[in-house]
């Protein structure tokens, strides 16, 4: 295949996916709101029950299309990156208290191995965080109650990788290239559920990229993921 067409192919499955994600939560919030207006609005049994479930797809639909400007922007290169020296321990303390508080309503342990006097990294202090939190909501979703969760970090000569562990379901081998891709998850369904969009991850790996760092996963199904991004130092 050329390139063009190849490109034209990707547009095209783009489209399609966009399409797809947006098709179930209207069809649901539509379905609803005639059914209030047919009558269910006077139903004290469930009238407030089909408000929620409008409410949760209007809530899923805003994180969609959240998702994809953001991933619209970066992808057009117009992220204005703003670059500072980035301490490691300041990074990972921004993102504690939300795991912390996510980790412990599924009784999961969470606990950061970082060795102090880390060297600065050279970065953009918010997209950073938002990588390392996206990482650790993933941990989280995908590691069943019980399980536990560590965030850790070490420096190189010319970087520092932060690697984030979790004792979850793990991802197949043939599926750890593909899930830096736009949309594509390991179980749909199960992502859908628990308001993942799949686009995280093709969101974060664009940020560290845009950072000159790399991102990549190990994992063994049944026994859980590790998760690294390296960023280059200050300097
Ligand atoms: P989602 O919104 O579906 O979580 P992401 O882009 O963040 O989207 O992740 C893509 C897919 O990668 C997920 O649907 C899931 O199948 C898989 N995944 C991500 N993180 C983990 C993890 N820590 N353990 C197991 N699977 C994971």
């Amino acid at each position: 295949m050329t390139e063009l067409r190849r490109l034209e192919r990707v547009r095209q499955d783009f489209v399609g996916n966009v399409s797809h994600e947006f098709k179930t939560p209207l069809t649901a919030i539509q379905g609803f709101a005639e059914t209030l207006l047919a009558g269910a609005i006077d139903d004290p049994k469930n009238n407030r029950r089909f408000l929620e479930i409008i409410r949760d797809h209007a809530a899923r639909l805003a994180r969609v299309t959240d998702d994809l400007l953001k991933l619209a922007r970066i992808e057009a290169g117009k992220l204005e990156l703003e670059f500072f020296p980035v301490g490691i321990q300041e990074l990972i303390g921004g993102c504690a208290e939300t795991t912390l508080l996510k980790a412990s309503r599924k009784q999961i342990s969470f606990s950061m191995e970082v060795p102090s006097g880390l060297p600065a990294v050279r970065g953009d202090a918010s997209l950073l965080h938002d990588v390392l939190q996206n990482l650790l909501d993933n941990a989280i979703q995908y590691t069943p109650r019980g399980g536990r969760v560590v965030v850790g970090a070490a420096a190189g000569p010319r970087e520092v990788t932060i690697t984030i562990s979790d004792s979850g379901i793990g991802i197949p081998l043939a599926d750890q290239e593909r899930i830096f891709e736009r949309f594509y998850r390991v179980d749909a369904a199960r992502s859908r559920e628990a308001g993942g969009t799949g686009l995280g991850l093709s969101i974060a790996k664009h940020i560290v990229e845009a950072h000159g760092g790399r991102l990549w996963v190990e994992s063994a199904v049944g026994q859980g993921s590790k998760f690294s991004f390296s960023i280059p130092l200050a300097g």
